[in-house]
């Protein structure tokens, strides 16, 4: 029988990347959505390796199983570094992705495309039930867009244009996104310490 992981996320995009970015990982990749009674860890650290921690940490405790975690952040030059570690939270505590997306949009008001490059930095967090950590990164290079383009993907991908692409990642199909994006960037640093997992009897 396959070891089973938590992915600790109630974001269905999120865990719907991850499964495919996996696909023939040894392991049986359960996310929060399917386990009835998990609550969402407060998103409370300083900085997204913090906050991937917790999250895997309290996923790994309520399930009593291996949990991997991942936290993201937009990263905007012109903005100083923002929206960074409250990229979920950017226009304000509880707003949707559409209300981030226009706040990015309103902040960079009359920002030339040359001054508009943005990173997206993930930091993957793997822990077992018995406390063991470790943690991985990607980042993927690119630029905020004057407008929204594409349908796919999810929260800021309509307004980031993917360095040398000329395409939003909301403009490439999921195969695409998936194959370069920083959270594949982030899985495949940590794919050692998965497979290492699955080897485990
Ligand atoms: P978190 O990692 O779930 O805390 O997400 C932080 C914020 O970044 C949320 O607003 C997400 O919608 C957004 N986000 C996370 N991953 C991605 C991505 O792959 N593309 C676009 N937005 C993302």
């Amino acid at each position: 029988m396959k070891k089973s992981l938590v992915i600790a996320t109630f974001n269905r995009h999120k865990a719907e990347e991850i499964r495919a970015i996996l696909p023939g990982l040894p392991l049986e990749l359960v996310s929060l959505c399917e386990l009835p009674g998990a609550a969402a860890a407060v998103e409370d650290g300083a900085t997204l390796k913090e906050n991937a921690l917790k999250k895997a940490r309290a996923a790994a405790l309520f399930s009593g199983r291996w949990a991997l975690a991942d936290d993201t952040g937009l990263e905007v030059d012109a903005l100083g570094g923002a929206p960074g570690v409250r990229s979920a939270r950017y226009a304000w505590e509880g707003c949707s992705p559409a209300d981030n997306n226009e706040r990015l949009l309103r902040e960079l008001d009359g920002v030339p495309a040359w001054r508009r490059c943005a990173r997206f930095a993930c930091v993957m967090a793997l822990v077992s039930p018995a406390g063991a950590e470790s943690t991985a990164c990607g980042v993927l290079e690119g630029r905020i867009t004057a407008a929204p383009r594409g349908t796919n993907g999810f929260g800021y991908d309509p307004l980031f244009e993917v360095e040398d692409s000329g395409l939003t990642l909301a403009e490439l199909p999921a195969a695409g996104k998936n194959g370069l994006s920083h959270r594949a960037r982030a899985l495949r640093a940590i794919l050692p310490e998965l497979l290492r997992l699955a080897a485990e009897t």
